[in-house]
């Protein structure tokens, strides 16, 4: 068997002497493949570039017939090099028209030659071509020479992605640069256009080649003794750690970046010439190309360990910041990331911040809870999307519809950007409402409320006008934290939160976790039905010190003011008095102990459990106010799990058994005088809004967003007529699933704004 010519290194010394000649594009790449069929012993030698329409283009080649360079094409998937390309591996035969997938292309005169090596050319785990040789007689490639060709593939690489073959076919035409649109989960609504901003920077390795091998050997052994010791350290100090930064996460990088495995691979790509961190890039570009094909998600989450590593080893050897740099933040930043801890997003300065686009990461990850808060569009879970975007590319989000669109065609853009003027023009609208007084057209005045859960939130309550916080989330400062907050930690959140809202009144909800609302540093409890099982008041009741805990904080907070507390997944009477009794309690020990206590303390129970409303007179009679948990209380009633999208759309809102248990509610308060508020988010749709004030709630709670476009529907509202009219459709008793379209039909042809 022969062996390559000179061995690698002398083909990069070459190949690097001829990236630093001044000639053409064409030029360049006609004399890489002379080069490599050289030092190869091969009699042929090509490279196929992929193109925006996903066809394989030969663009160069030595032993071909030259006539076929740039006429030659194929699809991905498409004979031996389609398979490449489709694969991201190397293949090699040593008959190739034996292989099932050979195709052959008449024009090329391939059929001369019958062993065939060929290799993907990858970059940050996308394919941007193939690189193949081929010899006449039938020989077998040894895994040397397998690799040799890898490694050329990478300059291979570089080159493409530099931009200078542009010049050769017409700009755009290459895979790298066109439009691309994916689609991910929409997360939070709105559209963002802007510029990518990775939020891990990718590394540009400059220097691929080494000029002293051994070297390079001792950098990179000494970024690996370095990164080892930062993740020891990190390990060792997992109370310093980030939200998101668990210790099983870091344990996992430590056994990965131990891998004797991976350590000998990366060296033998050292010797084989490469600088430390060309063969760090080298030995990444084959585990991402294995990711992408990779199904199993156990074994993906490892190949992204693996990832991880090489991104930190990357870092440690060029000195390059890990994340991306806050101050060079350009002015319309589309944060792109694989995943991200709320922490790091609160980072990013949110006047410049106008998209995330995550490829983990759905609509209850805690990133997603701080995005919403911030008002910042976001889509989810869009698979690959860090391979094929780079800093600074143009980036459209569509945050309603979980599509985003990489450097967008003109046409795209300026539907896009038609969208978004014409959202920001309503917003202005919205703010000119917000000293108007929320009244009915026939008179009737309405409270409109806003849900928070976060500091971040509060100067939204000067924005809208809304008259109080309706639904303090309390469970997201315990979700963002990276242990169990202290008492006086949460004494000084709550104070801060009442400071800032001034006069207004805040409902604060004590804990609701569980379920999906997990806390990192709490043991999690596998149960079958999470959603069933031990959350919100029930872990309240049967862990007293935690509730105890988090109600005197806000009895403290509140001293001297009127304080609203309300306990979330109240299932009957009982659990409300108990709950009463250990807040009633926590206000003894206060006043004994001689804290200020609150002017007024108002307790109220959450109505989210469809049991409770067989319970509706006794605790309106008991509870100081009831807040409506519509998402929970409908959830429960059509046992749809609100998290599911196969069956989240199947039941309506809008339907006869929701309105008519709505009604129930309201009626127990009215008839016991005791407000009754709603705070789930039908509340902050109008047409839904439209039907709560039908159905006689006067009191409702939303996200910030959402005060505008409810306040406008309800000042175009008639609601002594939209009461007979909601009323109607109830007793028709037609069996029919929803009222939505006749509602809305009515509202149009009331000029009601919805
Ligand atoms: C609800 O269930 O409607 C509610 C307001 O609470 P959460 O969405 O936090 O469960
Ligand atoms: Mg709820």
């Amino acid at each position: 068997m022969r062996s390559a010519l000179g061995g690698p290194r002398l083909l990069l010394r070459r190949l690097r002497e001829i990236s630093a000649e001044s000639v053409s594009a064409q030029a360049r790449l006609d004399k890489i493949v002379v080069q490599i069929a050289a030092n190869m012993v091969a009699e042929v030698c090509s490279v196929y570039v992929l193109r925006g329409d996903q066809r394989l283009e030969l663009y160069a080649t030595e032993g071909l017939n030259r006539e076929a360079v740039h006429q030659t094409t194929m699809h991905t998937g498409e004979g031996l090099v389609g398979l490449i390309a489709k694969s991201a591996e190397p293949l090699a035969l040593s008959e190739a028209q034996d292989h099932p997938a050979f195709s052959y292309k008449p024009e090329t005169g391939e059929e001369a030659y019958h062993s065939f090596l060929g290799v993907p050319i990858l970059r940050g785990g996308a394919t941007l071509g193939v690189l193949v040789v081929q010899n006449r007689v039938r020989r077998v490639y040894s895994e040397e020479e397998i690799e040799a060709l890898q490694t050329t593939a990478m300059l291979l690489a570089e080159l493409i992605a530099s931009g200078e073959l542009q010049a050769i076919e017409d700009p755009g035409a290459l895979a790298l640069y066109r439009p691309t649109s994916l689609r991910g989960a929409p997360v939070v609504e709105g559209v963002g256009l802007g510029y990518a901003l990775l939020h891990e920077p990718r590394v540009i390795v400059k220097q691929l080649v080494a000029e002293d091998i051994s070297g390079e050997l001792k950098r990179l052994e000494q970024a690996i003794d370095a990164m080892q010791a930062a993740i020891d350290e990190l390990v060792a100090h997992g109370d310093r750690m980030g939200a998101g930064e668990h210790r099983e996460v870091l344990e996992t990088v430590r056994m990965v970046a131990n891998d004797r495995g991976w350590v000998r691979r990366l060296r033998e790509a050292v010797l084989s010439g490469l600088t430390a961190e060309a063969a760090v890039e080298r030995v990444q570009n084959d585990a991402r190309a294995r990711m992408q094909r990779q199904t199993d998600p156990y074994l993906r989450d490892r190949l992204h360990d693996l990832d991880d590593i090489a991104n930190r080893l990357l870092h440690q050897l060029t000195g390059q910041s890990y994340v991306a740099d806050r101050n060079s933040m350009p002015e319309n930043a589309i944060i792109v990331a694989r995943t991200m801890g709320p922490a790091a997003l609160l980072d990013y300065d949110p006047k410049r911040l106008r998209g995330v686009v995550l490829e983990e990461g759905g609509a209850t990850s805690h990133v997603a809870i701080v995005a919403r808060a911030l008002g910042i569009p976001m889509v989810g879970l869009v698979q690959g999307v860090i391979d094929v975007v780079e800093t600074g590319d143009p980036v459209i989000i569509d945050g309603a519809t979980g599509d985003v669109h990489l450097r967008p065609a003109n046409d795209v853009q300026s539907a896009y950007a038609e969208k978004a003027r014409l959202r920001a023009r309503r917003q202005e609208q919205y703010a000119r409402l917000r000293d108007v007084p929320t009244v009915t057209r026939d008179g009737v005045p309405i409270g409109l409320h806003m849900n928070a859960g976060l500091t971040i939130d509060m100067p939204h309550l000067d924005e809208t006008g809304a008259a109080s916080i309706g639904l303090f989330r309390t469970e997201l400062q315990f979700m963002l934290a990276p242990r169990f907050p202290r008492m006086d930690e949460q004494y000084h959140f709550y104070k801060n939160v009442l400071d800032a809202a001034g006069d207004r009144p805040v409902t604060f909800r004590t804990l609701d976790i569980g379920s999906d609302k997990i806390l990192p540093y709490m043991a999690k409890i596998e149960e079958e039905n999470p959603a069933l099982g031990w959350r919100a008041i029930r872990i309240g009741l049967d862990r007293p010190g935690l509730l105890r805990m988090q109600l005197r904080a806000m009895l403290k907070a509140g001293g001297h003011r009127d304080l609203r507390i309300m306990f979330p997944m109240i299932a009957n009477v009982a659990e409300y008095d108990a709950a009463r009794g250990i807040a009633l309690r926590e206000l003894e020990h206060i006043r004994r102990f001689d804290y200020p206590a609150p002017r007024s303390l108002k307790l109220g129970a959450m109505v989210e459990v469809p049991s409770l409303l067989w319970e509706i007179d006794l605790i309106a009679q008991r509870a100081d106010f009831l807040s409506v948990g519509s998402n929970d209380l409908v959830q429960y009633m059509y046992a749809v799990d609100r998290d599911n999208t196969r069956v989240a759309k199947r039941y309506d809102t809008l339907s006869p058994p929701v309105l008519r248990a709505l009604e129930r509610i309201v009626d127990a308060g009215r008839r016991a005088n005791t407000p009754v508020t709603l705070c789930g988010e039908m509340g902050g749709r109008p047409l839904e809004a439209l039907a709560l004030l039908a159905l006689g709630y006067r009191s409702l709670s939303m996200s910030p967003s959402a005060i505008g476009p409810v306040k406008s529907m309800i000042l175009s509202l008639d609601i002594d007529e939209a009461q007979v009219f909601l009323a109607s459709l109830l007793a028709a008793d037609d069996g029919n699933p929803s009222v939505r379209a006749r509602l809305r039909d009515y509202a149009v042809s009331r000029a009601i704004a919805l």
